[in-house]
């Protein structure tokens, strides 16, 4: 079976609706709350093992009730979670509001994700037995670092998506196979708001690059190759939560098992696709049957 490996944060989601948002010093009443099991790398890890692989996730969780929920949530959807250190303190959470027009603020306080700021003998061997690792910026960077090298140097894919944005060091640049940012994070991380030309920058740094572009796809671009826009199937989305973390974690999967790229990036969209259909992050992921029906 395919194996992955995803280092990356865990964060209990706490999410307010309310009709607008609040300015500074002000007080609004919400509709409703709830809380949700979240974070870059613990959707991934979702979205992976629903899309079929074996997965393990490496980070921490705080030694609170919202510890206990995000692991056993992770276990319930399959993932491996024998290396998520249990830390003194809380976990991770996402202050996330909701306004009715759909926009978002969102306030992450990194709890136990950073208490992760180097990886034991332990997290070294088991990506040494993976076929990716996946990687986020959600973590501190000295371990996102460190992972990347680690998995590098044990010739493990690493596939990092560069999110939230910020400037990449280059050792970490070095140190990446597959590199995917949306948009807005390419054109951060370039200066060109054109994907094809963010592409072309970026591809001076890792040799493959997929770009995701919402509702309009993706583009794949790789060194001495045309870029290939994969266009995303037309459906009505109800909330677009973590549609890129589904598309990473299934994209892993489908290369892990050897699909060509096309065919791969067309799978990813497909589950997007489904994710984007239904409420919620991780609780919108789709399995890999209903993967299997919508690529067709
Ligand atoms: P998020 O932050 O919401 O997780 P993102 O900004 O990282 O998402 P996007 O580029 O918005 O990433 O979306 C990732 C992928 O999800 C797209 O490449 C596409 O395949 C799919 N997708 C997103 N929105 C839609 C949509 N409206 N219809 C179909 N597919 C979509």
């Amino acid at each position: 079976m395919t194996s992955i490996v995803v280092l990356g944060s865990t964060n209990m989601d706490l999410v307010a609706y309310v009709p607008r948002a609040p300015a500074r010093g002000e007080t609004v009443t919400g509709r409703e709350f709830r809380t949700v099991p979240g974070g870059k790398g613990a959707n991934q890890a979702v979205a992976a093992a629903r899309a079929g692989a074996e997965v393990s996730l490496i980070g921490a969780v705080g030694a609170d009730e919202f510890g206990a929920r995000l692991r056993s949530a992770l276990e319930h959807s399959g993932v491996d979670t024998d290396l998520l250190r249990t830390v003194e303190g809380p976990s991770g959470t996402a202050h996330i509001v909701v306004d009715d027009e759909g926009g978002n603020a969102i306030v992450v306080v990194p709890g136990a994700n950073g208490t992760v700021t180097s990886l034991t003998h332990g997290d070294e061997a088991l990506i040494g037995t993976a076929d990716a690792l996946l990687l986020q910026l959600e973590l501190p960077l000295s371990v996102v670092v460190e992972g990347a090298r680690t998995a590098r140097g044990l010739g493990v894919r690493t596939v990092l998506t560069p999110a939230p944005a910020r400037a990449l060091p280059p050792e970490l640049l070095a140190a990446t196979d597959l590199l995917v940012p949306n948009e807005h994070e390419a054109a951060a991380l370039t200066g060109h708001a054109e994907p094809h030309a963010a592409a072309q920058a970026l591809l001076r740094f890792v040799p493959e690059v997929v770009i995701t572009l919402g509702a309009s796809g993706c583009l794949y671009a790789t060194r001495g190759a045309e870029p290939v826009t994969v266009p995303a199937p037309r459906v009505r989305a109800v909330d677009t939560t973590a549609a890129g973390d589904t598309f990473v974690g299934a994209l892993a999967v489908a290369l892990a098992e050897g699909r060509p790229v096309p065919g791969a990036l067309a799978w990813a969209s497909a589950a997007a696709a489904l994710s984007v259909q239904r409420a919620g992050a991780s609780t919108s992921m789709p399995y890999r049957s209903e993967i299997e029906a919508a690529a067709g």
